[in-house]
């Protein structure tokens, strides 16, 4: 059995600022991303007491060079570094078992969401599919779902773990703090949210055969509003795009695959906007 996990910051506990999940000039940085290694090793020590032979690791938040390699059980194999086809999901495929995602937040313009935004803070206000406001969180649930895989376990804040059993009913989510506004938060003991990451994520491999992959058919209607005209602007160059609105863009995609990818493609379009 191998299992996937994709890992993010902003969902680890005790992150409350954008400068802890920054690399450059954070005084705590270092500290934090020793708490998200930790998180990540509490679900891959339970996924490898619970019968897994393999774990892989996508290292997903902002450069993906954030977890200390050696301080993961040594049957983890990690993906690092930028430019992915499939970002925040790379690596996944039919092999797995089921996923996890640990340290994750909630998408753009969540009530209580500490640290809410949906991959660009900076350009992207927010993305839809089919009509129906998407995140992080669920665009990666459904990418997984292309190969058949179920996201059976989530950590992050408590409007992400909503948001999660809202879009994947049974799934286990572990909160790691309480978010009270965008910046802040009541967060547990470092060690407690990893004990508690731990027991959560063998209950969730424990329960994966009433887990289903999330899945988008068919072909996939992609809308983005953007937070500026000129991210717009930049990113409506692309093919078969069409401006819906001052700040907004449309595409129609074959089918889920190609939305994903498309999605990123506008988004490092739209990061060339120079005033950001
Ligand atoms: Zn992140």
């Amino acid at each position: 059995m191998k299992i996937y996990i994709s890992s993010d910051i902003e969902g680890v506990t005790g992150v409350v600022s954008w400068e802890h999940s920054t690399e450059k000039g954070s005084r705590d940085y270092e500290v934090m991303r020793r708490r998200m290694t930790n998180e990540v090793a509490a679900a891959a020590n339970a996924a490898l007491e619970s019968g897994a032979g393999e774990v892989v690791v996508a290292d997903s938040h902002a450069n993906s060079t954030n977890l200390i390699h050696e301080d993961l059980p040594k049957k983890v194999k990690l993906i690092q570094g930028t430019q992915r086809p499939l970002s925040m999901m790379e690596g996944v495929d039919e092999s797995f078992a089921a996923a996890m995602f640990v340290g994750y937040h909630s998408m753009r313009n969540t009530l209580h969401g500490t640290l809410n935004h949906s991959f660009s803070g900076r350009s992207i206000y927010e993305i839809r599919l089919n009509g129906n406001p998407i995140g992080e969180f669920g665009l990666n649930a459904a990418m997984a779902g292309v190969f058949g895989v179920p996201v059976i376990f989530a950590s992050g804040d408590r409007a992400l773990c909503e948001e999660a059993q809202e879009l994947i009913p049974g799934i286990i989510t572990v909160e790691t703090k309480r978010g009270i506004g965008m910046i802040a938060a009541e967060s547990l003991h470092p060690e407690v949210s990893c004990e508690l990451i731990k027991s959560g994520a063998a209950e969730a491999v424990a329960n994966k055969g009433n887990m289903k992959p999330y899945r988008i058919e068919g072909e996939v209607h992609l809308e983005i509003d953007f937070v500026r005209t000129g991210h717009a602007d930049a990113a409506g160059s692309m093919p078969r795009v069409e401006r819906i609105s001052p700040k907004g863009l449309a595409c129609k995609a074959a089918d889920y695959t190609e939305a994903y990818q498309a999605l990123r493609t506008l988004i490092n379009l739209a990061s060339t906007f120079p005033l950001q």
